[in-house]
């Protein structure tokens, strides 16, 4: 049997977003059917609705949530109806290249749903294989990730992606380890969770890096030590002059311009890291002089999705969470209903909110 719900779809290129009333197939094999508590607003469904993404339109919206699963179908053993899970973009095959390779991490074969959920006759584009500003969706079963019930879904659902993305840069792409010293260009939802990761993984120094006044204030009370507004300063010399002249250890990127590109570069220490993990455009490029990139050794790497194994680490998340180590509640700048997404998108762009989350 199919089930109508409320769903938040974007129609057409640069269109607002409407609250439509969508068809969510019962769960066929290997898939799950999973109820939504609560799911992010994130920049990625913005690019979505722009079409910066694909022109797969129409896009059911939303991919950072939580929920409680409803039915399975045939052949899933690893989630139960009643089970409370935060769904994941990354379900790892177990059976391409890099998962074989013991790799699962950078599965390039992630399992979606089979069956799709549709407008009227129309199939929908779920964001990110998920689509959850619904009251239900469609997933395959290993993108369902158990997670300790007692953490509330709001707070919860976000380390389905931004939060995952930035703790992972900075931690399984970055390694960041006791005694380091990191700088985070880019303070919004991915830039203040690397800041977070980086203050318990033991850095010594955090550097958080913003043009937003308000931003840095914020990442100071996710442990960023020191704040570098890069509209007063030049921000490389300004981490240069926090690590003893040297530059840091460990640089993210969660911006995504070429720009800040060149700083992460040129503000890491000899054999130090950059990390990537804001998402540029299709049109960027970056020019950089290749005797520095030899010169100056180390690794520029860039992070999917942090790298993450979602099995693995949204129940630890979930965990630093409960225990008071990490404040995914203070990601959550406003909750709102499911017809206020347009609004949100808005108030994202404006720079006023870290997240705002849907509430179903
Ligand atoms: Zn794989
Ligand atoms: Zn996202």
């Amino acid at each position: 049997m199919a089930h109508e719900v409320r769903g938040v779809v974007a129609t057409a290129k640069k269109a607002p977003v409407t609250v439509e009333t969508i068809t969510v197939p019962d769960p066929g094999p290997g898939e799950a059917l999973v109820r939504v508590k609560a799911c992010g607003v994130c920049h990625t469904d913005l690019h979505y609705r722009e079409g910066g993404i694909n022109d797969d339109f129409p896009f059911l919206l939303g991919h950072e949530a939580a929920g409680v699963v409803e039915a399975v179908g045939d052949g899933v053993t690893g989630v139960a109806p009643g089970d409370y899970v935060v769904l994941a973009w990354r379900a790892p095959c177990g059976l391409c290249r890099s998962c074989r390779r013991g790799r699962p991490w950078y599965c390039f074969d992630s399992a979606n749903a089979k069956q799709k959920m549709t407008l009227g006759d129309t199939p929908l584009s779920p964001a990110l294989g998920i689509g959850a500003f619904a009251e239900l969706t469609l997933v395959a079963a290993g993108q369902c990730v158990k997670v300790d019930p007692r953490a509330r879904p709001e707070a919860a659902g976000l380390i389905g992606c931004g939060v995952m993305a930035g703790f992972g840069a900075a931690v399984n792409t970055g390694g960041v380890g006791r005694g380091d010293t990191v700088a985070v260009i880019g303070c919004g939802g991915v830039g203040d969770a690397a800041i977070a990761a980086s203050s318990l993984a033991g850095a010594r120094t955090v550097i958080a890096v913003d043009v937003d006044a308000r931003k840095l204030e914020w990442a100071k009370g996710f442990g960023a030590t020191h704040t570098v507004n890069s509209t007063e300063v030049d921000p490389v010399e300004a981490i240069k002059e926090l690590t003893d002249g040297n530059g840091a250890d460990v640089v993210i990127e969660a911006v995504g311009r070429p720009e800040t590109y060149r700083q992460a570069f040129f503000a890491r220490d000899l054999a130090g890291t950059v990390v990537q993990v804001g998402v540029p455009n299709p049109t960027m490029t970056v020019e950089l002089p290749l005797i520095e990139l030899f010169g100056r050794g180390g690794a520029l790497k860039s992070s999917w999705y942090g790298d993450c194994l979602p099995s693995r680490d949204f129940p630890v998340l979930i965990d630093l969470y409960l225990s008071g180590r990490l404040n995914l509640d203070g990601f959550v700048s406003e909750t709102i209903g499911i017809d206020e997404v347009e609004e949100a998108f808005h108030k994202m762009e404006r720079g006023e909110v870290l997240r705002s989350v849907v509430v179903l």
